[in-house]
């Protein structure tokens, strides 16, 4: 007897697509049949004219806790990604105390199980003094070790030096480099001159972060992932020519990968008349013509995968920057939309494969970070993670149906083609018909798989 029979749904997996009834015990994927009759299962969904994808597994997620509980936590953080389809988080080493140090992590590994509603892994911090950090932090399971090349107030700039220690240490090990690419003199001249010019309203911040701090920070990276021979990702990268760069380098041998975010593709730089300060983040939504070359890199596999960069704030907080856009935290909300809108854009517009979908919700994104193939994709032993997405139903995103923890977000009032029906994670269906099924602490930490 299993647990669980999801049956009559399209199965998609970053290989190929098929009918299937697909059946769970004991929270793993042990079974597949076809025809008219199922096996017998404890619990059965009918998923008849559905899309079974591997749950969303998302990179890039900033769910604050601990130290900026005033904003997300994450109970709320997880709950928001489960409704938009998310199973596994990757959680990125913005918090207090900043997770630079195997105790600091592990701190905030307990916090976050003792809340987590989706499974989730955790990024280390790479900062300029804490190689010696690095082997005890990756033996208690972290995915990764960020760097940020910019200064932000809550993690300390890298430079150069610091990023060729950390590749040259982490080589053979196993673990990823993730870097925030901008070049900080860049941003700060073309800033101050945006500041000079009385040019400080939202429509202005994309050009006090211009297109070139983002591409001069990633062809410097990307050349010493080269130089190192170490394992690099370009996170949340807005521009075609990032993408070049990455796509040059790999066809070199370099071992990197890049990622877009759903933002970048589903808005442009219109929204900012829209949302104002709530559409502000690093780097900044581009301009149309700049939106358009980044989709042709996407429909040509030319990305690797997305993240929500879902980075929240108080109301209060993002009005830091009324008076002068520079001044407003940069971050926005998008963990509980930003997949089905890339969906709704990609598949059902553009034109995207299903099977392409599934490689950048999830397949790719479990490989590179090295908890495949338990987590990325529909396969027997692998975890029961699935999304049922209605290809069929249309909806508006609404202020009420979300799940932050401060419920502003630039996707509110967004039309969006296709419907998150449930999001099932190990067996256990988490989310459905907008409601969270599950207890905090039902999540998972997942550690990284020694795969390569
Ligand atoms: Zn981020």
């Amino acid at each position: 007897m299993f647990d669980l029979c999801i049956k009559n749904g399209l199965v998609i997996r970053a290989e190929g697509c098929f009918r299937a009834h697909i059946y769970v015990k004991d929270g793993v994927i042990c079974a597949f049949s076809q025809g008219d009759t199922t096996l017998e299962a404890n619990t059965v969904i009918n998923a008849a004219g559905k899309y079974i994808f591997p749950g969303f597994v998302d990179p890039h997620t900033h769910l604050n806790d601990p130290g900026l509980t005033n904003s997300e936590d994450f109970y709320t953080g997880t709950c928001s990604a489960a409704a938009g389809g998310i199973t596994t988080c990757l959680e990125h080493p913005i918090t207090i105390p900043l997770p630079s140090t195997y105790e600091t992590l592990k701190q905030k590994k307990e916090i976050c199980q003792s809340k987590a509603v989706t499974d989730f892994a955790l990024f280390g911090a790479a900062v300029p003094d804490n190689i010696d950090q690095i082997d005890s932090m990756t033996e208690l399971g972290a995915v990764a070790f960020k760097a940020f090349l910019t200064v932000s107030p809550d993690m300390p700039q890298s430079k150069e030096p610091d990023i060729i220690a950390h590749l040259e240490n982490l080589k053979g090990k196993g673990p990823v480099m993730p870097i925030h690419c901008e070049d900080q003199s860049i941003c700060e001249a073309s800033t101050a001159a945006m500041r000079k010019a009385g040019k400080v309203s939202p429509a202005d911040y994309y050009n006090g972060r211009p297109e070139v701090a983002e591409a001069v920070a990633i062809n410097r990276m990307a050349y010493l992932a080269q130089y190192t021979g170490g394992k690099m990702h370009i996170v949340h990268c807005s521009i075609p020519q990032g993408v070049d760069i990455v796509e040059e380098h790999k066809k070199k041998g370099v071992d990197i990968t890049v990622e877009t975010c759903p933002h970048f593709l589903v808005f442009d730089h219109s929204i900012m008349e829209k949302e104002g300060i709530f559409a502000i983040c690093n780097p900044p939504i581009r301009d149309r013509e700049t939106v358009e070359e980044l989709w042709k890199r996407v429909l040509d596999n030319k990305v690797d995968f997305i993240g929500s960069d879902h980075a929240a704030y108080t109301v209060e907080e993002k009005e830091a920057g009324l008076e002068d856009c520079f001044n407003t935290p940069a971050g926005l909300t998008g963990i509980q939309t930003g997949f089905i809108a890339f969906f709704s854009e990609g598949v059902m517009h553009r034109g995207m494969s299903l099977e392409q979908f599934a490689a950048m919700t999830s397949t790719n994104t479990a490989k590179r970070y090295g908890v495949y193939p338990k987590k990325g994709d529909i396969a027997i032993g692998a975890d029961a993670d699935f999304v049922i997405i209605d290809p069929r139903e249309s909806w508006t995103v609404k202020e009420e149906d979300l799940f932050y923890m401060c419920p502003w977000s630039p996707y509110i009032g967004m039309n969006i083609d296709g419907k998150i029906e449930k999001t099932i994670v190990r067996g256990t269906v988490v989310y459905e018909d907008g409601r969270i099924n599950v207890e905090p602490g039902f999540g998972k930490f997942v550690k990284r798989i020694n795969n390569d």
